[in-house]
């Protein structure tokens, strides 16, 4: 399996749902253990109390936004959020393999200690971990778990939520991300969807701008500079 991240460069995933809630008291799993987690309980409670807080009110703004918008994806979007398939978190409630997944797109090295060390300041909601998630990554899809900084506008993180919810409806984790291809039609789609939310149409102008962004974050130098093809 693979994952998709929304990446920002320069720097690179409510009301709140029933699932959401679930997976932020989920008992931690034996690596989870085993990397010296003693306070675990406490420290997904600040996950909870400080960033799934966050991402509620800003899920909350994005479905009262939704609702102003008329076109055919806001209501797709909406509806997925209403049928709470997909849990909106913050990247401190990963797990050991979701952090596994991440750190295959970010070299955390300016994070002090080990691996394991490092998934404990993550999952403690640690300020010099999240900051430096944050300005990775705008959001990050492991299947229905859609990761999303908080540190973003309404707006920014509602487009995230588009962005990240798109991959997960076209199954796009299921691919294979080392196609630069797979890469270039799935990204490309998600970031369509952050213009399709609020308009029917993605123009020419926009759809290049898309092409030129993909291919400052990937190697996509085996395809046509204007499309996803192969050369
Ligand atoms: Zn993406």
């Amino acid at each position: 399996m693979t994952s998709l991240a929304r990446l920002l460069i320069p720097i690179l995933f409510a009301a709140a749902t029933s699932c959401s809630a679930t997976s932020s008291k989920e008992a931690p799993d034996p690596d989870e253990r085993s990397a010296g987690i003693s306070e675990a309980d406490s420290a997904e409670n600040r996950c909870a109390s400080t960033f799934q807080r966050r991402i509620n009110a800003l899920l909350r703004d994005a479905r009262l936004e939704l609702d102003n918008f008329q076109t055919s994806y806001a209501k797709v979007l909406r509806g997925e959020l209403d049928a709470n398939k997909v849990d909106i978190l913050p990247f401190c409630a990963m797990n050991t393999a979701e952090f596994t997944e991440l750190r295959k797109y970010h070299n955390f090295s300016a994070i002090s200690g080990n691996t394991a060390t490092r998934f404990q300041k993550l999952r403690a909601g640690d300020d010099d971990m999240m900051n430096e998630i944050h300005g990775a990554f705008a959001g990050f899809q492991w299947g229905n778990r859609l990761f999303v900084s908080t540190s973003q506008s309404a707006n920014g993180f509602l487009e995230t939520v588009a962005h990240e919810v798109t991959h997960y409806l076209r199954e796009a984790h299921l691919g294979d991300y080392k196609d630069p291809q797979v890469i270039c039609i799935e990204e490309s789609e998600a970031y369509r969807a952050e213009i399709l939310l609020r308009r029917p149409k993605v123009t020419a102008r926009e759809s290049a701008d898309i092409h030129a962004k993909l291919r400052r974050y990937f190697d996509l130098s085996k395809l046509r500079p204007d499309s996803c093809d192969y050369l």
